[in-house]
């Protein structure tokens, strides 16, 4: 039995799982966010159990060994030696990283070298290893990238029709992103399937960030997202894919250079630029149900965008065996699952099971038995992908 912590540093946020392998026991979790700000949020659970302190946490050095500290406190573990590796969400791997890695001083200079195309994404997670790393030296750690799972992807999908010395110079191709959550729910569904010799799967991954696979006998052979994580599907408040010129217009319109329309892309945009109301479904919803004429355009929007993807990828995978639903709001809003599959009976003969549909957060079949496509609702969960790799490349049993 190994203890593996699973952690996912962002610029200003850490969140941490600690699990009991191979039982995928959490034995506790947790977010620390405003790291570096005034009034940082620590937070941790252990057994359903919450504990909050608003601190000052000037780094994610700080934030590392308060965590390590709070283990012991709450009698997580006795000492930390207890801990036999540590598994890092990694943004960016390029197309260095085609699995995860053990990660160490010579794949950290390569995840720097790697930081143009994730500028916000691959510091941060780097700084998390080196915290980590200064806090628990005698332990190894493990680079889990989100891009990886994607990297099967073949050329005639990831390399865009612009000069193609932009990808030999500059990386400029499709990467794709959610590899981690798009690997697992994927493996779950198969195994689900009763692990079939073939399989055809579109995974939907809709939270804040949403992305959708096409995964043919478990590879990855296209994603929505694309050089970053702003292409694709409508998001909660990035565009997803638009008319490139669309950023020179409106900077000649506007005034304004190109980093801030980007900007206003990324943070803007999506349900909260459409809607006006929120980049949260939840509202979107309840603006929906009193009439809102704009929050009823934003689901509109939303549900034709993945459902133009799912039909492309239902085409590119030559057919279908099953549809999953994933992440925030895939796991847990049933009217958007309902809308969702109802533009796809006619084409793709998707039904759902209205009964069976009415459940959230729990992994189980939601389409009915005369269903032409099976569609599942699975749990996304990254860190026990990151803690099974963990134990695989540490050689820990
Ligand atoms: P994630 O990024 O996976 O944490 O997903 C967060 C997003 O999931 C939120 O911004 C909401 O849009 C969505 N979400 C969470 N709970 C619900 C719910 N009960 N109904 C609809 N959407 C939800």
């Amino acid at each position: 039995m190994s203890k593996i912590m699973a952690v996912n540093a962002g610029s200003s946020s850490l969140k941490y799982q600690l699990l009991d392998m191979p039982s995928a026991n959490v034995l506790c979790s947790g977010v620390i966010e405003r790291i570096g700000l005034e009034d940082s949020i620590f937070n941790i659970e252990i057994n359903g159990e919450k504990h909050k302190d608003i601190l000052d946490i000037e780094n994610h050095e700080k934030a590392v060994n308060l965590v390590l500290e709070a283990l012991t406190k709450y009698n997580v573990v006795k000492s930390l030696d207890e801990i036999d590796g540590v598994g890092h969400r990694c943004v960016h791997g390029g197309e260095k990283f085609a699995s995860s890695v053990v990660l160490d001083d010579e794949v950290s200079k390569t995840m720097e070298e790697l930081s143009d195309l994730a500028p916000l994404h691959n510091p941060a997670n780097l700084i998390g290893y080196h915290a980590f790393k200064k806090a628990l030296a005698n332990v190894g750690h493990v680079a889990v990238f989100d891009t990886a799972f994607h990297q099967t992807m073949e050329a005639d999908t990831f390399v865009y029709p612009i000069p193609y010395e932009f990808y030999k110079e500059y990386g400029v191709r499709k990467y794709g992103f959610h590899g981690t959550s798009h690997l697992y729910v994927s493996e779950r569904c198969i195994d689900l399937l009763g692990n079939p010799s073939s399989s055809k799967i579109i995974t939907c991954h809709l939270g804040n960030g949403a992305s959708l696979a096409a995964i043919k006998n478990g590879k990855s052979i296209n994603t929505s997202m694309g050089l970053t994580p702003l292409a694709g599907v409508m998001m909660g408040t990035r565009s997803g894919d638009i008319d490139p010129a669309i950023i020179t217009f409106l900077m000649d319109k506007t005034g304004k250079t190109a980093y801030e329309i980007t900007d206003i892309l990324n943070k803007e945009s999506g349900m909260l630029g459409v809607s006006g109301i929120s980049s949260d479904a939840r509202d979107i919803e309840d603006g929906y149900n009193a009439g809102d004429e704009r929050a009823k355009l934003t689901v509109e929007i939303y549900i034709n965008r993945i459902v133009d993807t799912i039909g492309s990828y239902f085409v590119k995978l030559g057919g279908l065996d099953a549809i999953v639903f994933t992440a925030g709001l895939g796991e847990n809003s049933i009217s958007f699952r309902e809308m969702i599959c109802e533009k796809l009976t006619d084409a793709l003969g998707v039904k759902l099971d209205k009964e069976r549909n009415n459940v959230r957060g729990k992994e189980t079949l939601i389409s009915a038995d005369d269903s032409k496509v099976k569609v599942y609702l699975i749990p996304t969960n990254e860190e026990l992908v990151i803690a099974q790799d963990t134990m695989k490349l540490l050689n820990l049993k």
